[in-house]
């Protein structure tokens, strides 16, 4: 008889693992506690509207080339890609704003038009760039970092020199770029790591050659798109997905997980994989002896930011906002300074605005425009509905102040989510959006552990286990931690 194998949340690292552990011939069971999978990236509807609930961005189509090519499918047998152009708009202000155009000829023109020489020096940032995505994308995130044997190749030491892993990613833009708009547009994607360019390894300039050189993408239909299909393929493989199972306790007995309990039954396992928020299983469902990491460990650890969203459905086109639109008209080093250095809510925060209804009709009733607005914060605020109110009209004031018309008198559908929802939906440790942040103390072996280390048939996957937060590293965490089970439980 196969071995069972319990995955604890449908997210996408829980899908993957779930559907390569399946694919391997285990007998798969998911316990999502969620009326619906996809975890972070569900999705609802209200009043004709369609809103992705998290993730907005789909960067690294090759990641996701690769996981469907593990199972010989391809994404377009299950949704339609399209290249977004311009990827995206940064708006400094009222009257000042850049569209980043795909293509990087079109991009070199447009840094040699705000910086002289600019052009040159954007191609040998991304040829760098694209040396260490190829090694960070093909090899270091494969990596189940529980050893540091793994890293012991000279290839790899080879690599790790030119990967710039101890210089920081502001010092390293600074070398090739010197106008403050180039250096914002460049440090843009560091932010997705969770950490200030200054805290996070140059390594991640491999971020810039996923935007630039690869592109920004939509999957028709929106986000949602990606996990209709992989619960599809893994519904094909064999996983049984049991929904509104939220798991309160896995039992352990001589080291070994025996079983897990969730509010609706008991089910035997003979290995457990988590794919819930790390701090929560291993705090929450593992008795105290039996934990990873102690309380004094989870307080040192430096999270993402969480978020304060908005999901607007509104009553008339906006012509000026593009599919992506990111208001850096205030200074990020006050802002990044109330998420990481100082804790609290923000003075004046920059903010992204997504309007997919710019590309996907099919988001929005005829004649309306669906608009996202995110804006990070730091973990564990107060979160009331006053202080979501008064964030909703400052930023608002900012975006009428830049499309020039009222759009707040046009909204016919308007719901928010920050701390309290990401805590009782995810369960996610002090509200936490995107995991812990990418620094050099927090990448690789220094991450939470893939296995637990006391009971020998528990492993974790997910955005705050190897290799980090984002859709493409959840979906090779799942993937990664597959192996790791495939290699131990035969
Ligand atoms: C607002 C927002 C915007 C983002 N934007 C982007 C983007 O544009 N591009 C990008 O690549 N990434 C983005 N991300 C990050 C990306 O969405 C996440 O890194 C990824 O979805 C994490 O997947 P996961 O499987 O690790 O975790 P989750 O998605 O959190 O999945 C964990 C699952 O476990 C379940 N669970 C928790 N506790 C229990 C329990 N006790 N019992 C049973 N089930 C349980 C949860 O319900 C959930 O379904 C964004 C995230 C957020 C929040």
């Amino acid at each position: 008889m196969p071995q069972r194998i319990l995955v604890i949340g449908a997210g996408f690292a829980g899908l993957a693992a779930a559907t390569s552990l399946a694919n391997k011939g285990y007998d798969v069971t998911i316990l999502e506690k969620n009326s619906m999978p996809g975890g972070r990236a569900r999705v609802f509807q209200a009043n004709g509207f369609t809103f992705d609930m998290g993730p907005s961005w789909y960067w690294m189509p090759d990641v996701f080339e690769t996981y469907f090519a593990r199972f010989n499918k391809k994404p377009s047998d299950y949704y339609q890609l399209v290249r977004l152009d311009p990827s995206y708009k940064v708006i400094f202000g009222p009257n000042e704003a850049i569209d980043l155009p795909a293509g990087l000829e079109n991009l070199e023109n447009l840094f040699e038009q705000i910086e002289p020489g600019s052009a040159l020096q954007l191609r040998t940032f991304l040829t760098q760039a694209s040396y260490k995505y190829k090694v960070g994308i093909n090899n270091f995130v494969w990596k189940p970092s529980r050893s540091i044997r793994e890293f012991l190749s000279l290839k790899l030491l080879y690599d790790v020199t030119r990967l710039d892993v101890f210089q920081s990613f502001a010092s390293h833009a600074r070398k090739f770029f010197k106008h403050p708009r180039l250096l914002e547009i460049v440090e843009f994607p560091i932010l997705f790591l969770g950490a200030t360019p200054a805290n996070t390894p140059a390594m991640y300039s491999l971020m810039n050659y996923a935007e630039m050189a690869l592109g920004t993408w939509y999957p028709m239909g929106g986000m949602y798109e990606i996990v209709k299909a992989m619960v599809s393929l893994a519904e094909e493989k064999g996983v049984k997905l049991l929904l509104n199972q939220n798991v309160q306790q896995i039992e352990i007995a001589q080291g070994k997980a025996k079983r897990v309990i969730t509010n609706q039954g008991i089910f035997e396992a003979d290995v457990v994989v988590a794919g819930a928020d790390y701090n929560h299983v291993d705090t929450n469902l593992v008795d105290p002896p039996n934990r990873n990491y102690d309380e004094n460990y989870w307080q040192k650890r430096v999270m993402a930011p969480s978020s304060l969203l908005f999901y607007l459905g509104v009553n008339k086109r906006v012509p000026r906002l593009e599919h992506h639109n990111l208001f850096f008209d205030e200074d990020f080093s006050v802002h990044a300074q109330e998420i990481y250095e100082t804790p609290r809510w923000p003075t004046k925060p920059l903010f992204y605005a997504s309007a997919p209804s710019k590309t996907d009709s099919g988001v929005a009733p005829y004649g309306c425009e669906n608009i996202f607005l995110l804006i990070p914060v730091a973990p564990d605020l107060q979160d009331d509905d006053a202080t979501r109110e008064y964030y909703f009209n400052l930023i608002m004031d900012r975006l009428e102040a830049y499309v020039g018309e009222d759009i707040r008198s046009h909204i016919i559908y308007k719901r928010s989510y920050a701390h309290r929802d990401f805590k009782n939906d995810y369960n996610a440790f002090r509200g936490n959006a995107y995991g812990l942040a990418n620094t050099l103390r927090q990448t690789a072996l220094l991450k939470p552990s893939m296995k637990n280390k006391k009971v020998n048939n528990l492993f974790y996957t997910g955005q705050l286990t190897v290799p980090g937060p984002g859709v493409p590293p959840s979906l090779i965490s799942g993937l990664v931690v597959a192996d790791e089970v495939a290699r131990e439980f035969v």
